[in-house]
């Protein structure tokens, strides 16, 4: 047994493509061609070399010795943080701008709520001179000027979603309704693990390097490439699904997977989309979602932004329904928490996204001879206004 996607596109019962008709062109054309365009050796140089000199990879794995003696244990950070643009994202946004030129795409459409992906995705169009065009809900424009204000640099247009709650998922709308409308031209870069066959193997591929480069580190550091335990955050799946994708039928590994609890799992304001969720079809996708008895997708709420998502990618949703991985949910209180700990035995102030994969530490406890590699999935300047507010620092 894989934990990996099967040839149709499933991971167990989850993934496939659930998508309208009028969509079947493009999501056909991308299933066609992804492994191949990406197995290309001219494909694989230019990826790796935007990753070493543009994005500054490979990312550091990092000994967290004070962090470490606090939980009597060794704990490794996978210093995603230090990326161009702060977070992981950029590994996505650069494998499939260069895919899109190789299927004469000439030009991008994204949807972004709090505007991480946005910005990634305005960054490698800029890079490419591309054009770029982003769908973001009004609500959210008004709530994340400054990620606006940075794709507008970056010669992107951000066009608001104006139906229905104007965030994420009108925003999704919006995009899948201009795809449709324009097959031939446009690429639709998706930020997360999430979305129907090819998107959640394409994306986790992209962000594979991260496991990649994990082996290779731990082997120099410990004399093994197999950690004990990997720990990473889930908003869709995709810094996650990096950290584990080389090891996802290794079990000796062992994988624990963070969700954003909110105000509690029981608040009504949460964002624990494995515990809280049932079998549904979400953005082309089976998976695990919030939803109500009779499948009203329900609002999620977390303070931190790329966690706030009613859904999780396949292959998550597989990891939780198989129990190899197990599933955590920490509340914004603990977060909060926990990023300021890190800010002050580390040096490191996290993306409070990130700050929930680290406060497991205090609900866990490992062996003093335990490995526990945490991606460090982003860094917390965009978080600031938040850490300020929480702390009234
Ligand atoms: C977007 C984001 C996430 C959540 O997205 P995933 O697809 O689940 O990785 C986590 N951490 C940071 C720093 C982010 O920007």
């Amino acid at each position: 047994m894989s934990y990996n996607v099967n040839e149709k596109g499933y991971y167990g019962e989850f993934g496939g493509a659930y998508i309208p008709e009028m969509l079947y062109p493009n999501i056909e054309e991308l299933r066609q061609n992804y492994l191949k365009i990406m197995s290309d050796a001219s494909f694989q140089d230019e990826f790796h070399q935007l990753l070493k000199d543009y994005v500054g990879r490979p990312s550091p794995l990092y000994f967290a010795k004070r962090l470490s003696d606090k939980y009597n244990t060794k704990i490794y950070l996978k210093r995603e943080d230090l990326n161009h643009t702060g977070a992981h994202k950029i590994n996505n946004t650069i494998g499939q701008i260069l895919l899109a030129k190789r299927l004469g795409k000439t030009r991008i459409i994204a949807e972004t709520g709090a505007g991480q992906h946005g910005v990634a995705t305005a960054t490698v169009c800029a890079l490419m001179g591309i054009e770029c065009v982003v769908y973001m809900g009004e609500v959210d424009i008004a709530r994340q000027a400054p990620n606006v204000a940075r794709m507008k640099m970056l010669d992107a247009k951000v066009v608001p979603a104006t139906s229905g709650s104007k965030t994420l998922k009108d925003a999704t709308n919006e995009a899948m309704r201009d795809w449709i409308n324009n097959p031939v031209d446009t690429h639709y870069i998706v930020g997360s693990v999430v979305g129907p066959h090819p998107y959640p193997d394409m994306v986790a591929r992209f962000q594979a390097i991260v496991s990649e480069e994990i082996k290779a580190q731990l082997l120099e550091k410990e004399g093994t490439e197999d950690p004990d335990y990997l720990v990473a955050c889930v908003g869709g799946g995709s810094n996650a699904a990096g950290t584990y994708y080389h090891y996802l039928d290794n079990e000796d590994v062992k994988i624990i997977a963070v969700e954003a609890a909110g105000k509690g799992v029981d608040s009504g304001k949460s964002a624990a989309t494995s515990l809280l969720g049932h079998e549904g079809i979400i953005h082309g996708s089976k998976t695990l979602l919030m939803q109500t008895n009779d499948g009203q997708i329900t609002e999620p709420y977390s303070i931190s932004a790329g966690l706030d998502y009613p859904g999780v990618g396949p292959m998550h949703a597989n990891l939780y329904k198989t129990g190899r991985a197990e599933f955590m949910a920490i509340t914004d209180d603990d977060a909060m928490t926990s990023g300021l700990e890190l800010s002050q035995l580390e040096g490191i102030i996290p993306a409070i996204e990130t700050s929930h994969a680290l406060a497991i530490f205090n609900y866990k406890t490992f062996k003093p001879s335990d490995i526990v590699v945490v991606n460090l999935s982003g860094r917390g300047d965009k978080d600031l206004q938040n850490y300020i507010d929480y702390f009234k620092l």
